[in-house]
């Protein structure tokens, strides 16, 4: 009865696709349970159901069966608005690209979750202007994403995604479209957030050396998570550096 609630979790998730005639079973019963301040990797082919996963746990598809718990509310059980809502408070998304609005600075980008959960604007530029100082981007707030680096846009998503201090923050291959070092620069950043904030992470990533440095790798492959570690095959050199791609 004790037993801590956990920051998210699913049970027997699974995720059927119907298109006409065709039915692909991409999730076929994943049970998962992240803690606070967890941090974990998951890795697979490409079509494995990687993103379909995270989708399904962060509320943006719906499971065909089984259960998801944000911060121990079944998202079965509820309104599309009070989905919604708690996706807003607990969650928090980076994805490979970045997603920003181009018409608004990166003040407004960041600050843009707590105007949507109804903070007062003064508080919400505040917040986001501490969060963009955090990520490195004390200069920039008043720039838009086209007049960005790619590292800079993907760090701005991060502070986006952290601004609201959520849970977990579900990360969809998010350096995917940096080169090696920049990627290193997001991830180390990354890490330090999941220290100083004891937010959890899922990340979805093909880097093997960043995989690695999280708490558990996860593989997904026909469906089904598998919590052995990876095959050290997969890993190429001293340093631990690959990508599989
Ligand atoms: P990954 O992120 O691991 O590359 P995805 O989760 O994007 O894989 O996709 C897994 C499988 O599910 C793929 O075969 C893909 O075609 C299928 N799929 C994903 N989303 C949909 C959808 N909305 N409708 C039909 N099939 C989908
Ligand atoms: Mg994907």
């Amino acid at each position: 009865m004790s037993e801590k609630a956990s920051v998210l979790e699913c049970r027997d998730l699974t995720r059927t696709f119907v298109d006409g005639q065709l039915t692909v079973k991409v999730l076929s019963g994943i049970t998962l349970r992240v803690e606070r301040g967890e941090r974990i990797a998951i890795v697979g082919s490409s079509g494995s159901g990687k993103s379909t996963l995270l989708h399904c746990l962060g509320g943006l598809d719906r499971a065909t069966s089984g259960e998801v718990l944000i911060d121990g509310h079944n998202l079965q059980r509820m309104s599309e608005k009070a989905r919604g809502l708690l996706r807003n408070q607990a969650l928090g998304f980076v994805y490979q690209f970045h997603h920003l609005l181009p018409e608004f600075t990166a003040l407004e980008n960041v600050a843009m979750p707590l105007l949507i959960g109804n903070h007062p604007v003064p508080e919400a530029r505040q917040r986001a202007a501490e969060m963009l100082s955090r990520v490195g981007l004390e200069h920039r707030i008043g720039h838009k994403p086209g007049e960005l680096s790619g590292g800079e846009r993907q760090r701005a998503a991060v502070a986006r995604a952290l601004v609201n201090h959520p849970r977990c923050v579900l990360a969809d291959e998010p350096t995917g479209n940096l080169d090696q070092k920049t990627a290193r620069q997001v991830y180390g950043l990354m890490l330090e957030l999941n220290r100083d904030l004891q937010t959890s992470f899922i990340v979805v990533t093909h880097d093997m050396a960043l995989a690695e440095s999280m708490d558990r790798v996860l593989l997904l492959s026909d469906g089904l998570l598998n919590g052995q570690p990876v095959p050290e095959v997969s890993i190429s050199g001293p340093a631990g550096f690959s990508s599989s791609r």
